[in-house]
C-alpha cells in the first residue's frame, strides 16, 4: 500500500466534531448536522471576511510537479483569473456551426480503443484553508492514478486524458440555475481581492475566493466535454469508454437558486439538460451514491419524467432531506428515488441495492445514457460520514454501472467526482474505479483494512430495501 503524502488539516474544529462515532453516531455527529442545517438563503453572497487563501502556488506542498505542468499550462491558457464568460452568452452547443464537428472531441481514431476518458478540473484556486472541500482532492486522485500507473503515459489509448475543453457557458449554467444567482455570484467575485475569501450565507459552509466563478464554469465544462466525447464515440461503438469527470467544486448540493453544502453548480444536473439539448438524448438516469442526499439534482428535475433521479445516502445526514416519500411530483412522480441506508450500512447493503433496485429501476426506466454523481464520502474512513463502503464496493459500483450502461443504453455512461474527503480512500476508490472500467481485478485487497469493519445492520438495510421496492413496484 502507498500513501498520498498529503492528509486533511483540521477543519476550522468542524472537522473534529464531524468524526464518525462508530455504531452510535447520533451524538457529536447531531452537532455538526445542526452546524450544516442551516437554511439556504439561496444566492445572497455577502462577503464577510479577509483572511489570505491559498494561491495556485500552494500546491507545491504536494510535491506534483510535472502531474500538473500541463494542467498549469491549460489554466494559464484559460486566462485564469479574468470573468469574461459571462459575456459569452453562446451554449456550449456552438460548435454546431454547419460541420457538426466538435473540435474539443478527441479524434475517433483515439477514442475507439479506449476504456476510460477523464478530464481534471482541480480548481486550484478555490480553497480555504482547512476545509474538506479543499484542492488537495483532486491532485491527490491524479497522483494516485499516475502512481498506480492508470494514465495515458502507461495505458496508451486505453485511458485517455481530455485535456482540452471549454468552460461551461453561463446558456448552459442557466439550463439548471437561475439567471440571478449566476449573475449574482459573478458579480460577488468582483468583491473578492487577491487575499480575500467570500463566505456565502445560509449555504452551509460554502465559500467562494476570486476565482471560484471561472473555476465552477471550468468543472462544469469538463463534465459536457466529456458527454460530446461519449455520446460520439457511441455512434461509432457498442462499447464507448466510460467518462470520469475529476472536477471540483462539487454540485450536487447546489440548487437551482444557489450555492449549498460545498457545491456551486450543479455539475451533473448541467450535463443532463445539455444531453438533452445538444445531443436529443431524451431519457436521462442519474445514480448519486455520495453519503448525502443530491438534493440539488433532485430539486432541479422533481417533476420532470424524463430525468430519473436515483440517490442512495446515509439515513439522516445532511442536508436532511431524500426520504423514502420524495418521489417527485405532477408529470416527474414516479422518477425520484430516495434511499436513506441506516448508519453503518456497507458493501453488503450497497451490492443488494444494486441488484435489487438500481439494475431493475434502471432497466424500467429504459435511459439513452447514465449519469453517475460519483461521491466517495461513503467509504469508511471518511470523515464527515458513517457508512462502511471499502474501495471493494467503489470498484463494484463502477464496474456494475459501467455494464449496466452497456445492457441498457449504448455504454454511455460518465461519472462526475463529488464527496469524498479522507484523501487516502478517495484517491484508492477512484484509482480502483478506473480499473474496472479498464476490466482489470481490483485492488481493494490491497487498500481495504477488514478490521476498520464492523457488523452491518442488516435487518435496517433489508427493512429499507423492502420499503423502496414497494413505494417504487420493483
Ligand atoms: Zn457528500
Amino acid at each position: 500500500m502507498f500513501h498520498i503524502n498529503c492528509r486533511l488539516a483540521p477543519f476550522n474544529g468542524l472537522y473534529n466534531i464531524a468524526l464518525p462515532v462508530r455504531g452510535n453516531y447520533s451524538g457529536q455527529y447531531s452537532v455538526f448536522m445542526d452546524l450544516l442545517s442551516s437554511p439556504c438563503l439561496a444566492g445572497n453572497v455577502l462577503l464577510l471576511a479577509r483572511k489570505r487563501f491559498c494561491s495556485w502556488k500552494s500546491h507545491e506542498r504536494f510535491d506534483l510537479d510535472g502531474i500538473f505542468a500541463r494542467d498549469g499550462v491549460l489554466y494559464k491558457s484559460l486566462g485564469r483569473g479574468r470573468r469574461c464568460f459571462s459575456k459569452n452568452t453562446e451554449a456550449s452547443s456552438s460548435y454546431a456551426n454547419g460541420t457538426g464537428e466538435n473540435p474539443y472531441v478527441p479524434l475517433n481514431t483515439k477514442l475507439s480503443d479506449a476504456r476510460v476518458i477523464y478530464a481534471v478540473a482541480p480548481a486550484m484556486g478555490h480553497n480555504q484553508e482547512s476545509h474538506p472541500e479543499s484542492h488537495f482532492r483532486v491532485p491527490a486522485i491524479v497522483q494516485a492514478l499516475d502512481k498506480l500507473e492508470l494514465t495515458p503515459k502507461f495505458r496508451g489509448s486505453k485511458v485517455i486524458e481530455l485535456k482540452d475543453f471549454k468552460p461551461a457557458t453561463v446558456d448552459d449554467i442557466t439550463s439548471v440555475h437561475t439567471r440571478s444567482y449566476v449573475f449574482g455570484l459573478e458579480k460577488a467575485m468582483d468583491q473578492a481581492s487577491q487575499d480575500g475569501l467570500i463566505f456565502i450565507e445560509g449555504s452551509g459552509p460554502t465559500y467562494a475566493t476570486i476565482d471560484t466563478f471561472q473555476e465552477s464554469l471550468i468543472a462544469a465544462g469538463a463534465g459536457i466535454a466529456l458527454i460530446d466525447s461519449v455520446v460520439a464515440e457511441s455512434k461509432n461503438s457498442k462499447d464507448p469508454p466510460t467518462g470520469f469527470a475529476l472536477i471540483r467544486p462539487p454540485g450536487h448540493h447546489a440548487i437551482p437558486k444557489g450555492p449549498m453544502g460545498f457545491c456551486v453548480f450543479g455539475n451533473i444536473a448541467i450535463a443532463a439538460r445539455y444531453a438533452q439539448r445538444v445531443h436529443g438524448l431524451k431519457r436521462v438516469f442519474i445514480i448519486d451514491f455520495d453519503v448525502h442526499h443530491g438534493n440539488g439534482t433532485n430539486d432541479a428535475f422533481y417533476e420532470d419524467p424524463d430525468i430519473f433521479f436515483l440517490s442512495t445516502h446515509q439515513d439522516g445526514s445532511y442536508p436532511g432531506t431524500g426520504k423514502f416519500d420524495e418521489v417527485g411530483h405532477g408529470d416527474g412522480e414516479g422518477t425520484t428515488l430516495n434511499l436513506p441506508l441506516p448508519g453503518g450500512s456497507g458493501d453488503t447493503a450497497m451490492r443488494t441495492v444494486f441488484d435489487e433496485v438500481i439494475v431493475p429501476c434502471a432497466q424500467k426506466f429504459k435511459p439513452d445514457i447514465i449519469l453517475v454523481s460519483a461521491g466517495y464520502d461513503a467509504h469508511v474512513l471518511d470523515p464527515l460520514a458513517s457508512l462502511q463502503f471499502t474501495t471493494g464496493t467503489y470498484y463494484m459500483l463502477a464496474s456494475n454501472i459501467q455494464q449496466l450502461a452497456k445492457n441498457i443504453c449504448s455504454g454511455r455512461c460518465v461519472f462526475f467526482l463529488e464527496g469524498g474527503y479522507n484523501l487516502d480512500s478517495l484517491s484508492y476508490s477512484v484509482a480502483d474505479s478506473f480499473r474496472a472500467f479498464l476490466r482489470e481485478s481490483s485492488l481493494s485487497s490491497t487498500f481495504d483494512n477488514p478490521a476498520m469493519l464492523y457488523e452491518e445492520p442488516s435487518a435496517k438495510v433489508k427493512q429499507a430495501i423492502q420499503r423502496v421496492k414497494h413505494i417504487h413496484s420493483l
